[in-house]
């Protein structure tokens, strides 16, 4: 399919990792192998200049991990793919190709805990300073940028409290000050929200979640704009090194062949049972873009065309409440992580956040009491049974 762009996205899915070989294959086989032979020696010498086009050496490139990034740079609008051994991988490579000692990184408070930590602890080491801010504020982001300021990084809807930051202003703001805005598209995926098309300059994901689906596979990616971007972001991924193996390539591949089908699942479940627990007179508050009550509201319907799968709440009875609810679940598993096929439920603030200080927490809204569920695709009337079950115990 030459034309793969001009398709809809659920053809796309379907199609744009497929790269045609002389077997006939109808799907892009796992080239499980680590080094390229070369035809002679001029040939391998072409290769390392560029001269001519072809495979060396896995680390550099190889067919299988070439077709996950042609999907998921079609799905994004994007120019070119690097695929990542795991999300934070793709974090961590965008952030060192993007910054040096002496640069200023803003970043959006509600956000993934090890990427707080990351900015804060591990970069910081280097001589990047890192301002953690609300960044649905649009006013907090003009009275945090520097003259240093060179990367806005924004995770939206934010991670776990779903706060949603306005995409196209910011990508203003970062552009008004020689700056780029890097966007974590996680929970969204490509199908509900193209960051790219709003102006963001890189955007990565945690593969792991909605893209592979299944729980079965830990793996990063991050998508650019342009060919400059594209080769500098390889030589320093080919440097780091934290690239995705063919086999990981593969299986993510294969389970973005129903992204679009399966993100309709997650959203209609998800809106379901985010108005089951909006009428609990046992829950205070819940977290869902597609609510009015939702701060955001009018930013969510103007840049997503889904709620995506993730909910949070607080129940009444504060954390006790909680864990008396998630001890109780049969159908909904104990488990951090999102975006697969079976619906997950956990406690924020000591698990995925706990890496993250109290405070920074608590100025991000991440209660004691926050509990978050991400939708599966499971029949949701059995869903809402299984937490009506347990929250009749709380
Ligand atoms: C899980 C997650 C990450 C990290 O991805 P890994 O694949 O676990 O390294 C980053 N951002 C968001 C929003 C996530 O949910």
């Amino acid at each position: 399919m030459e034309d793969i762009r001009k398709h809809h996205e659920d053809t796309q899915c379907v199609h744009a990792s497929f790269i045609p070989d002389d077997t006939g294959a109808v799907v892009t086989p796992i080239y499980q192998v680590s080094t390229f032979s070369f035809r002679d020696v001029d040939h391998g010498a072409n290769l390392f200049s560029g001269k001519e086009k072809g495979y060396i050496y896995t680390r550099m490139a190889n067919p299988t991990i070439e077709a996950l990034e042609k999907v998921v740079a079609v799905l994004e609008k994007g120019y070119r793919g690097l695929a990542c051994a795991s999300g934070m991988a793709a974090i961590h490579t965008a952030i060192t190709a993007l910054v040096s000692a002496g640069d200023h990184i803003i970043c959006s408070e509600s956000v993934y805990g090890p990427t707080n930590t990351l900015l804060k602890t591990v970069m910081s080491r280097f001589g990047i300073e890192t301002s953690i801010i609300d960044t649905s504020d649009l006013d907090a982001i003009k009275a945090a940028i520097k003259d240093n300021t060179r990367v806005i990084y924004v995770e939206t809807p934010g991670n776990p409290t779903l706060v949603v930051s306005d995409l196209a202003a910011i990508a203003e703001l970062a552009h008004g000050h020689s700056a780029k805005l890097v966007v974590d598209n996680t929970f969204m995926s490509p199908i509900l929200q193209k960051p790219l098309t709003l102006g963001a300059d890189v955007v990565v994901h945690s593969m792991t979640k909605f893209l592979n689906g299944h729980a079965d596979v830990v793996a990063g990616m991050i998508v650019v704009k342009n060919e400059e971007d594209f080769k500098h972001f390889r030589k320093v991924l080919n440097q780091i090194g934290g690239v995705i193996d063919p086999f990981n390539a593969f299986l993510v591949a294969r389970g973005i062949k129903t992204l679009a089908i399966r993100i309709e699942r997650h959203c209609s479940n998800a809106e379901a049972i985010a108005r089951y627990l909006e009428n609990h007179p046992k829950v205070d508050r819940v977290h869902f873009p597609w609510f009015k009550s939702h701060p955001q509201h009018d930013v969510a319907k103007r840049q997503m065309t889904g709620p995506g799968g993730v909910i949070s709440f607080e129940l009444s009875g504060g954390i006790e409440a909680g864990k008396t609810l998630m001890n109780s679940l049969r159908l909904c598993t104990l488990a951090v992580s999102l975006g697969g096929v079976e619906t997950l439920i956990e406690h924020p603030a000591s698990m995925t956040h706990a890496s993250m200080s109290k405070e920074d927490r608590e100025k991000a809204g991440i209660t004691d009491g926050l509990v978050r569920i991400a939708v599966g695709i499971e029949k949701v009337e059995e869903i809402i049974e299984d937490l009506d079950k347990g929250l009749a115990k709380v």
